[in-house]
């Protein structure tokens, strides 16, 4: 475990002007995990594409490595602000059952793409992947070992909730391969973490640090949340303190969308108790200003690492990419998706699964892979994911690079597009010339904003405002 913590603090008029925009210009869109998004992905693509992009996988390169996403959809206890696919239940009785067709799953894409396959990048999310018990996380990696090779050097990930483990659990899974832990805290006040229903004490999330520590674990990421019922600046520093006191290799800090039409949980969240939006902005920006003052490196949107942490590496050599876990360094393999509503993108299209028990569970019981919709990318996706990829991972674009790689003229291509990022450039937001495109300190706090410029689907579908509220 390194303990460097060299990196510069964040620009601080970019902070001011920063502060001086978010009542002008919305932050907030698409994450871009993907592109297109994941809101343009279709029915129309079925289990017969599916089989094809297999297919494709299967031929084009068949000894190139794989990346792996489990979906592990179960929880303990319900949190209030959770806005993604879980099954709240005690009955553990329904994980080994599902544990049984995720190996289903499993051999059905193993068996079409033939050859045994390496892996350089595995990934349980969830749900709490923890929720699993010993054996159960046993069968689930020997359903992987039958089919795939896991290589050592890769990275193994797993999400932890720190309710969920003790010291034994910890070892269990590093002895299971898993080389980086992500830890789910959110915040350390015991009000917020009353009224969000997430009591989680410190001496729990520390020790889970510890183990990992004492371990070996290559990587510790701990996520937060700031928006949350009761938060203030001052308390949230409070959290800060505690964290930067376990110097985690990465830090996530994700604002909450209080959208309780679309997250039902979220209605057991008192409204009148979030910050106003002027203090929910306060403390982002004290939380950026904090964190690189701490000498994490500020990644982008949400992400924080230290400077010796393969993120910021990957993105001072312009290596960082984004895929569905966010920025990552190993983003250029085909992505197999395993378990409820997983996501997998493979042969340059994007496969989702089925997101109810019932759909996944009757797809393979009827010997079908539990895929329920999909989207084929054109050569134009490419470019414009490529472009995005790299004004949101390394807040650069060199335009001969683009021109010569997808033999375009990029001035002709994204006429329209240049002439909404110069309304962009004159807020300060980027800089661009004849060679390339740069995004500026300012720019990266809205970096969101930038990518939508060469959104397509988005620009047809309505003008983007300089508001924008739409959660994806
Ligand atoms: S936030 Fe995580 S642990 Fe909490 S209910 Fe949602 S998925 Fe489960």
């Amino acid at each position: 475990m390194s303990t460097s913590r060299s990196a510069a603090p964040f620009d601080r008029h970019a902070l001011a002007d920063f502060r001086a925009l978010a009542a002008h210009i919305d932050g907030n869109g698409p994450r871009y995990t993907s592109y297109p998004t994941a809101d343009r992905f279709h029915t129309a693509f079925g289990e017969d594409a599916y089989l094809a992009a297999l297919d494709a996988c299967a031929h084009a390169a068949p000894s190139a490595p794989l990346s792996l996403y489990l979906h592990i959809p179960f929880c303990d206890n319900i949190c209030y602000y959770c806005g993604c696919n879980k099954i709240i239940t005690r009955d553990h009785g329904r994980s080994s059952r599902y544990v049984d067709y995720l190996a289903r799953e499993m051999a059905l894409v193993a068996a079409r793409l033939g050859e045994r396959r390496s892996v350089m990048q595995s990934h349980w999310g969830g749900g709490t992947p923890t929720f699993l018990d010993p054996d159960e996380m046993r069968r689930v990696m020997a359903a992987l070992g039958e089919h795939f090779d896991l290589l050592p050097e890769g990275e193994h990930a797993i999400e932890i909730d720190p309710r969920t483990v003790d010291a034994a659990r910890m070892t269990l899974l590093r002895e299971l391969g898993f080389n980086r832990i992500s830890l789910g805290v959110q915040d350390f006040h015991p009000e917020v973490q009353q009224a969000i229903h997430r009591v989680q004490p410190f001496a729990q999330t520390r020790d889970a640090v510890f183990a990992a520590r004492r371990l070996g674990f290559r990587s510790i990421s701990m996520d937060l949340i700031y928006g949350l019922p009761h938060q203030t600046t001052a308390r949230f520093q409070e959290t800060l303190d505690r964290v930067v006191a376990l110097l985690p290799n990465r830090i996530s800090v994700y604002s909450y969308a209080h959208l309780p039409h679309v997250f039902k949980p979220q209605r057991r969240i008192d409204t009148a108790a979030l910050p106003a939006p002027a203090e929910k902005l306060d403390i982002l920006v004290s939380t950026i200003e904090r964190l690189t003052s701490e000498g994490y490196v500020y990644i982008g949107m949400d992400h924080f690492a230290l400077p010796d942490d393969d993120l910021a590496r990957a993105q001072r050599d312009g290596r960082l990419q984004r895929n569905f876990q966010g920025y990552a360094t190993h983003a250029g393999y085909d992505q197999l998706g395993f378990g409820v509503s997983a996501i997998g993108a493979i042969a340059g299209c994007y496969v989702q699964n089925a997101r109810t028990l019932d759909e996944y569970y009757d797809a393979l019981d009827a010997g079908r892979l539990p895929i329920t919709r999909g989207f084929q990318m054109s050569a134009d996706d490419d470019l414009r994911k490529t472009v995005i990829g790299a004004l949101m991972c390394n807040g650069t674009l060199d335009l001969a690079q683009i021109e010569a790689r997808f033999d375009i003229d990029f001035a002709q291509t994204f006429d329209a597009e240049l002439r909404n990022l110069d309304a962009l450039a004159t807020q300060g937001l980027v800089r661009r010339d004849a060679a390339r495109i740069e995004v500026t300190a300012l720019g990266r706090l809205l970096v969101r904003r930038i990518a939508m410029v060469f959104d397509r689907y988005l620009r047809e579908a309505e003008p983007v405002p300089l508001r924008y509220s739409r959660v994806v």
